[in-house]
């Protein structure tokens, strides 16, 4: 599998990371995977497809054949038209979204890159939010749903807690979040610290 993040460096430009995903060696069964979209800025699609040149896809395959987003928030969706416009993806997401959305349930499977991921739907950042994870590498391309959680100060609803709860079953090893550095080290610990601090949070419907 091949994971190329996809990000400029734009300090005006309030963008996640898109996660392009390749099989190793371009099978004709892979699924070329964009994991959300960045924002509306044009200058992200621009920025793609310069980056989308540099990679093998496999002989006919679009660079983009499938959409991921990790849930609605302009910063993850706001490329859908652009990217839907260039490659006319089949895009997966919790709430509709795309020209071609497909039916989108908690715990389906799905060819991602050259790997089987199982799409889970993991409330609580927002309602429709939902974590890509690959179990054969531990690999969870998580959105916004995990984020350093210190002090049990915050407030948080209750779907959270059973989100953190889910993620905290699964054999996590890299955590390749919406926003900041991958966590390769000890992904579990990180989940399970944040776990903890919400689980003495204040929660709400
Ligand atoms: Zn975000």
């Amino acid at each position: 599998m091949r994971v190329i993040p996809l990000h400029r460096e734009d300090p005006s430009d309030y963008s996640c990371i898109a996660y392009w995903v390749l099989g190793e060696n371009n099978t004709p069964s892979d699924r070329n995977t964009l994991i959300d979209t960045a924002s509306t800025d044009p200058e992200n699609l621009a920025f793609f497809l310069r980056e989308m040149v540099l990679q093998p896809k496999g002989i006919g395959k679009k660079a983009v054949e499938q959409v991921i987003l990790t849930h609605s928030h302009f910063d993850h969706s706001g490329g859908v038209p652009g990217i839907d416009e260039h490659f006319h993806p089949a895009t997966y997401s919790w709430l509709p979204a795309g020209r071609s959305h497909k039916k989108t349930r908690d715990g389906m499977s799905l060819t991602v890159g050259d790997q089987s991921a199982t799409l889970l739907h993991t409330p609580g950042h927002s309602e429709d939010s939902m974590c890509v994870f690959l179990p054969e590498t531990g690999t969870l391309f998580s959105g916004d749903t995990l984020y350093r959680i210190t002090d049990h100060l915050g407030a948080y609803p209750k779907a959270y807690l059973d989100t953190l709860e889910r993620l905290a079953q699964l054999d996590i090893r890299t955590i390749l979040p919406g926003h900041g550095h991958a966590i390769t080290q000890d992904a579990l610990a990180f989940i399970r610290v944040c776990l903890g601090n919400v689980r003495q949070s204040l929660l709400h419907d």
